[in-house]
């Protein structure tokens, strides 16, 4: 089973031993929820899946926004500092194997197994939402020794005009990419609160700069432009054959993603790296679903019993 913990929502994915999907259940997650909401959300969602399942759960893969559970998730727009979820994931999970790996790392396990990426062993994923991170996949596989602030990508300084970061310095990525930026910059277009809070914005900003609002479209271009000095950065520095890109950009439109193409190739003067799979913003619930299947298989005696 995958699980998949978001800003405003949990989705749960069980899949068969053959990888095809059982069934899924989600809900939503409160604004600035405490770590008991998360964990009584969880709770409950996962015994709503368990009802319309009579399959035995062999392996629990989670896909959270921080890199390691037993290091806790901080979280800015959730206001949480180091807050461990190891327990109320083990909880899930019982007895069975269970692993753990950041929203961008589930994305990038995901998207390195499709077709598009076949042939390709290095590849990055970017998942940009309240900030900017990355994650690193090499033969179809994530480095789980990595130290646990790689791929935060959010405060390396992208040489565009200074603008104010939440960490407090200039210039930073998240100062461009996060959503938060891009809202600012349009701030006459907004959404209800509620699940998928982020996408749905991404997709009205989207939608009014179709409509010929300027300061939407100015708004989206800046975030290809910060996008693609990103993915230049993180090609040039690993090497990398592909990048894919998760999280609100994937509701910015065709436009955004042709600009990024042509000035990631006008900059590295070659085809651009960055590959769109099928997966779009399931990538990081398939991913956590992987982890599930293959921990849950590593363990050949829960299979003869
Ligand atoms: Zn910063």
């Amino acid at each position: 089973m995958g699980v998949d913990v978001r800003i405003d929502r949990i989705q749960l994915l069980a899949v068969g031993l053959d990888g095809a999907e059982l069934t899924r259940a989600s809900s939503s997650v409160p604004a600035r929820p405490t770590p008991r909401e998360i964990t009584e959300a969880l709770g409950d969602t996962f015994a709503t899946l368990r009802s319309s399942l009579d399959h035995e759960l062999l392996g629990y893969g989670f896909a959270m926004p921080a890199r390691r559970a037993d290091l806790g998730i901080t979280h800015e727009i959730w206001g949480w500092e180091q807050v461990p979820m190891g327990d109320a994931f083990r909880r899930i999970a019982g007895e069975s194997p269970c692993g753990v790996l950041d929203l961008a790392e589930a994305s990038c396990l995901a998207n390195s197994r499709q077709p598009q990426l076949s042939g390709m062993s290095r590849m990055a994923h970017l998942q940009i939402g309240a900030g900017a991170t990355m994650a690193l996949a090499v033969e179809g596989r994530i480095d789980l020794d990595l130290p646990p602030r790689w791929g935060d990508v959010g405060h390396i300084p992208l040489g565009l005009s200074d603008r104010r970061c939440s960490c407090g310095r200039d210039g930073c990525s998240n100062a461009y990419l996060s959503i938060e930026a891009l809202s600012s910059r349009v701030p006459h277009v907004s959404v209800e609160e509620g699940p998928n809070r982020i996408s749905r914005l991404a997709m009205a900003i989207e939608r009014a700069a179709r409509a010929g609002d300027v300061d939407a479209r100015n708004g989206i271009e800046e975030v290809a432009l910060a996008t693609s000095r990103l993915v230049v950065a993180l090609v040039e520095l690993n090497g990398l054959q592909a990048v894919t890109i998760g999280g609100y950009p994937l509701f910015l439109g065709e436009d955004y993603s042709r600009l990024v193409d042509e000035l990631v190739e006008t900059r590295l003067g070659c085809p651009s790296p960055v590959r769109h799979t099928g997966l779009g913003d399931d990538a990081a619930l398939i991913g956590a679903s992987l982890v599930g299947r293959e921990i849950g298989l590593s363990d050949p005696y829960r299979l003869r019993r």
